[in-house]
């Protein structure tokens, strides 16, 4: 077998999250709630000129991610890029900003909130870029986002 066949095959028709700082691509397909979307595929610790520590790619064919899922994207991997492919061709590059709010798939730090003590939706607004910090809208406690407040397959 030759080297080349290890190589992440080009899709014709769909996503691809490039530029994803290794080994963030599971977090990633996590935090999107992908998984029964048909093939996806993941490659792991390409080298890159931009990532000096390496960098991961995620390629879901046939299927368009929206906006308001690329930019959840922004949460771990702000320096992650966007090419929508469309008839081996790509279509769009799509930058990636934080999103404004986030729901479900935060986990709020606060032991005594009530998205943790009674089940209520979990809900977060932006309160600032840097970090980035989201506010809980239950308790209005502050949250740096951190991978391990992130929960796995909540859906957006
Ligand atoms: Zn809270």
């Amino acid at each position: 077998m030759t080297e080349r066949a290890y190589k992440v095959y080009s899709i014709s028709s769909g996503t691809v999250i490039d530029h994803i700082p290794t080994p963030l691509a599971l977090r990633v397909v996590e935090i999107l709630g992908l998984g029964n979307e048909g093939i996806l595929t993941i490659g792991m610790g390409f080298t890159s000129k931009r990532l000096p520590e390496g960098k991961d790619i995620v390629k879901i064919e046939n299927k368009v991610l929206t906006r308001d899922e690329t930019d959840m994207i922004a949460l771990i991997a702000p320096e992650a890029t966007i090419n929508i492919i469309e008839g081996g061709k790509v279509i769009e590059k799509r930058r990636i900003s934080l999103p404004d709010g986030i729901r479900g798939v935060m986990r709020c730090p606060n032991p005594n909130c009530a998205t943790n003590v009674l089940g209520a939706q979990r809900v977060f607004g932006l309160a600032s870029p840097e970090g980035p910090l989201y506010r809980c809208r239950y308790c209005e406690r502050t949250t740096k986002v951190e991978p391990d407040l992130l929960i796995t397959s909540a859906g957006i």
